[in-house]
């Protein structure tokens, strides 16, 4: 593990990641300066617990490297592209993201990481696959973007037999050196290139999740992108390609057949040619991007060499996190979903073929997505649309161009009273037997703090109509 004593590290950005890396990089004696660019009321709340620690926190100046910075440790929402970078490669300062630093000072006999990343389904599978782990009574926790902060696991007292870690592709991006024992990519469709800078560039970091596993890259066969990238990654000698799929699974890989999921990658008798995991029946929702995740989480699991009970005790005892295809309440014969997690149109096309008749609140920060086909593919089951937000204007060209005759309220707001007003737009819109479904298919950071507070303040406004 690296040696952190006196070194002078600067932390790119506050945050629920920058918060805990600043504390444990100090705790392990290094001189931290946190840099972050914006100088708002949470970035002066945090700055206020940590400078009495005797870290130096510089609010408003993202840009400039501190003098005498023998390392950069960035959180995620950074671009590669920001000048501090630039500055910090001049200066030959290695630039690490938080998910290099964890795996770097995890310590001897450290937990197995099984890593789960995609443009969408990360967080669902990770917990399905927490939740197959504990079943098989394996210590472990979820870790990425839920619960406890990755380096706070590392670093902590608890001792684990396996992690199961989600990874964005910002921190695959930062995380040169991290090699798992098997990872996973759910899925590739085009997102945060804003951030990346090209679609190629976003599936090369998330092919980064490969490089290096020693059992097995779990891929997804409906999708030629993500096994490309496999094919692509240096792997360990043994590892193995497995595929999942929504339909009979060839060899090496797990699938779907007369409603139960099967294991034709990991069959332990060889009197067999599959092995029968769960019933389709047992997840939950079983929507057709919710049993590609578990069969995703399924194959991490089985890698591991956990028994299919334990696959289908662990699928059972799952249960969605919230704002994630979630039931609201019904009013006047509509039903309210909210989805809120569908920040971009990969996500909310999943939501949108799973309701005949749709009112659909839409907008917010498009991140450089384009709306097209996402309209195209929905069109037929709109019965109207409200548009709120930064981008809607995106959104409003696409109706028009590939849903001509669906009514379309565009809220010319972005303040916090708009989200009430889009519900009640949207029962106008409504007919009995509808569902007004909240999938954005954009960021929420343009009117709300994150998209768990857009889909609180939107279950208010319908229940508030009750
Ligand atoms: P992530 O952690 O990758 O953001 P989540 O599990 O939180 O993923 O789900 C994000 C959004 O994507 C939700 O709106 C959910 O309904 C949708 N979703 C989940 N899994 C998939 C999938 N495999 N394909 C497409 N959309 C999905």
């Amino acid at each position: 593990a690296p040696e952190f004593g006196g070194k002078h590290v600067t932390v790119a950005g506050l945050g629920v990641t920058g918060v805990p890396v600043a504390r444990a990089l100090h705790g392990l004696g290094a001189v931290v300066t946190v840099v972050n660019g914006g100088d708002d009321e949470r970035a002066r709340a945090q700055a206020a617990e940590l400078t009495p620690l005797g870290i130096t926190v510089r609010l408003g100046d993202g840009a400039s490297l501190p003098p005498g910075t023998e390392l950069v440790v960035t959180t995620p929402g950074w671009k590669p592209s920001s000048p501090l970078f630039a500055a910090a490669e001049a200066a030959g300062v290695p630039v690490w993201g938080d998910v290099e630093l964890a795996w770097r000072l995890r310590g001897p006999g450290a937990a197995a990481w099984l890593a789960v990343t995609g443009t969408n389904g990360k967080t669902t599978t990770v917990r399905m696959l927490a939740s197959i782990l504990e079943a098989a009574g394996l210590r472990t926790a979820a870790v990425g973007n839920i619960g406890v902060p990755l380096i706070d696991v590392v670093l902590g007292e608890e001792t684990y037999d396996v992690l199961a870690v989600e990874l964005s592709s910002y921190q695959l991006h930062w995380a040169p050196s991290l090699r798992v024992h098997s990872g996973a990519v759910l899925n590739l469709a085009p997102d945060h290139l804003d951030w990346h800078g090209s679609m190629e560039a976003y599936a090369a970091d998330k092919g980064r999740i490969y490089e290096g596993n020693r059992v097995a890259c779990v891929y997804n066969a409906a999708d030629p992108a993500t096994e490309a990238l496999v094919r692509e990654a240096d792997v360990e000698e043994g590892c193995r390609a497995i595929g999942f799929t929504l339909g009979t699974p060839g060899p090496s890989q797990l699938g779907v057949v007369d409603g139960l999921l099967v294991d034709r990658a990991f069959v332990e008798n060889r009197q067999k040619s599959a092995q029968e995991l769960a019933e389709v029946a047992d997840i939950n929702p079983p929507a057709p991007h919710n049993i590609a995740n578990a069969l995703a989480a399924a194959a991490l699991a089985r890698a591991y060499g956990v028994e299919p009970a334990a696959v289908r005790a662990g699928l059972r005892a799952f249960s969605p996190d919230p704002h994630r295809i979630e039931y609201v309440a019904e009013v006047d014969g509509v039903t309210y979903i909210d989805d809120s997690k569908a920040t971009n149109t990969h996500a909310a096309e999943a939501s949108l073929a799973a309701y005949p008749h749709i009112v659909w609140i839409a907008g917010g920060l498009a991140k450089g997505a384009g709306f097209d086909d996402l309209v195209t593919g929905a069109a037929p089951r709109l019965r109207g649309a409200v548009l709120i937000g930064a981008d809607r204007a995106l959104i409003r060209e696409a109706l028009e161009k590939h849903a001509p005759g669906v009514p379309v309220t565009d809220l010319d707001r972005t303040d916090e009273g708009a989200m009430a007003a889009a519900v009640a737009a949207a029962a106008e819109l409504a007919e009995p037997g509808d569902t007004v479904l909240l999938a954005p298919a954009c960021a929420s950071m343009d009117m709300f703090t994150n998209y768990n507070v857009r889909g609180d303040v939107f279950a208010q406004a319908v229940r508030a109509r009750r």
